[in-house]
């Protein structure tokens, strides 16, 4: 039997999902797989009597035993398939934002192609193969891109433990072109150079571009604290929009000094900006001991619930830094509260902060429910996609 004539079956009563267009298909629903479909290779997916359900991606390795690609029996998954979903892709976002040099290009899931990341730094796209399903077609993701948006280099950051998962190796480099050490973007009037080859994730959090917005909006004569702030962004946007002094704290000074070279390419006025090497959880309370107060607070912390197991202890960090940072707030103050955990939902992580404002006594409103950007969309059916939450609240 070839390859893509491989079958997995499912059991009775599990094609629900499925049938709701769910692209995950887990070990535990399949009854048996017939055929020898080694990894990344296209299988059909079926019901207990036979109906087709989806086309998808086998993993020999992961829980995640498949991930469709198609819900279309009359589908073929094959280069051309794949390249008109990326077209897609791009397009969507370039009918809504313009070809801006700053994107999410590909959001995984929520794009119909499963475990693929890409996102446009200036002239730079990098990619994230994360199954291996995206694996198989290493080969032609990188040209593709190419062709679409015009950048002139791919840079690979498969370096993701997620990948173990999947069997596969990390992996990064070059994998066309040549990308600069630093790609330079500009996102609302403020340019940021992206470590393609070092940062976190791709480079850059992309997803908070409307936050980062938000927060210049609100800066205005603020004593603005930006905790967890990486290469600058939120810091950058209070300084842009008029803040009286900006406080940045971060643990890695690699982060905070490609945060102060950030600054230095704007117009920014350096002197009402202070880089803290400084642990969070410390630094909050040492702020309470001397009694400052701050108008405007930004939260972003890394992920700390990465799986399910984690979230009893994510919860009590989310509510430590939250309950600190409400003793902080001056009367009137903003406060940009957020979680990229997948495994804390909107409703729990409300009600994480919830409790921190009762324990800290505080009285704040939420102002606006807070998400990722345009360009990292929410499949309807795909919830996990949601993974970044957030809550603008204000204290009284
Ligand atoms: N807000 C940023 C992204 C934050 S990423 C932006 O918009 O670009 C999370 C950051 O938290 C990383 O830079 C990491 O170095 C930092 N970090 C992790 N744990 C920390 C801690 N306990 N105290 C301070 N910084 C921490």
């Amino acid at each position: 039997m070839p390859a893509s004539a491989s079958r997995l079956v499912l059991k009775p009563e599990r094609e629900k999902s499925l049938r709701h267009r769910h692209p995950w298909i887990f070990s535990g629903a399949i009854a048996r797989v017939e055929g020898d479909p080694a990894s990344g290779d296209t299988v059909s997916v079926v019901a207990p009597d036979g109906a087709f359900l989806a086309w998808a991606a086998y993993c020999a390795d992961s829980q995640i035993r498949a991930r469709a690609w198609s819900f279309e029996a009359t589908d073929t998954i094959d280069e051309a398939f794949l390249r008109s979903k990326l077209a897609a892709s791009v397009a969507r976002r370039h009918r809504l934002m313009g070809e801006g040099d700053a994107m999410r290009l590909v959001h995984g899931e929520s794009d119909g192609l499963p475990g693929l990341i890409a996102d446009r730094y200036g002239e730079t796209i990098v990619v994230q193969l994360l199954s291996a399903g995206a694996e198989r077609w290493r080969a032609l993701w990188p040209s593709a891109l190419v062709q679409l948006t015009g950048a002139t280099s791919v840079y690979e950051r498969s370096d993701v433990e997620v990948r173990t998962l999947e069997g596969l190796a990390p992996r990064s480099g070059p994998v066309m072109g040549e990308a600069p050490a630093h790609a330079r973007i500009v996102e609302d009037g403020i340019a940021y150079d992206v470590d393609v080859a070092r940062g976190q994730k791709t480079g850059f959090y992309l997803d908070q571009r409307d936050n980062r917005h938000l927060a210049a909006a609100l800066a205005h004569d603020a004593e603005a604290l930006n905790c967890f702030c990486y290469t600058g962004g939120f810091s950058l946007s209070a300084l842009q929009g008029g803040a009286k002094r900006v406080t940045s704290l971060d643990t890695s000074e690699e982060a905070l000094d490609l945060a102060r070279h950030n600054m230095g390419l704007n117009n920014l006025d350096a002197s009402r900006a202070e880089w803290l090497a400084a642990d969070v959880f410390a630094q909050l309370r040492k702020f309470r001991d001397q009694g400052r107060k701050f108008d405007l607070i930004v939260l972003d912390p890394p992920k700390f619930a990465p799986t399910e197991k984690h979230v009893p202890n994510a919860a009590r960090a989310y509510k430590d830094i939250n309950l600190w940072a409400m003793k902080l707030l001056a009367p009137g103050g903003h406060l940009l509260t957020f979680s990229c955990s997948s495994a804390v939902g909107p409703d729990l992580f409300q009600k994480i902060v919830a409790g921190a404002a009762a324990d800290a006594r505080a009285d704040v409103q939420i102002r606006r429910h807070l998400g990722a950007a345009l360009d990292h969309p929410v499949s309807i059916h795909f919830p996990e996609g949601e993974y970044l939450k957030g809550l603008w609240l204000q204290a009284a």
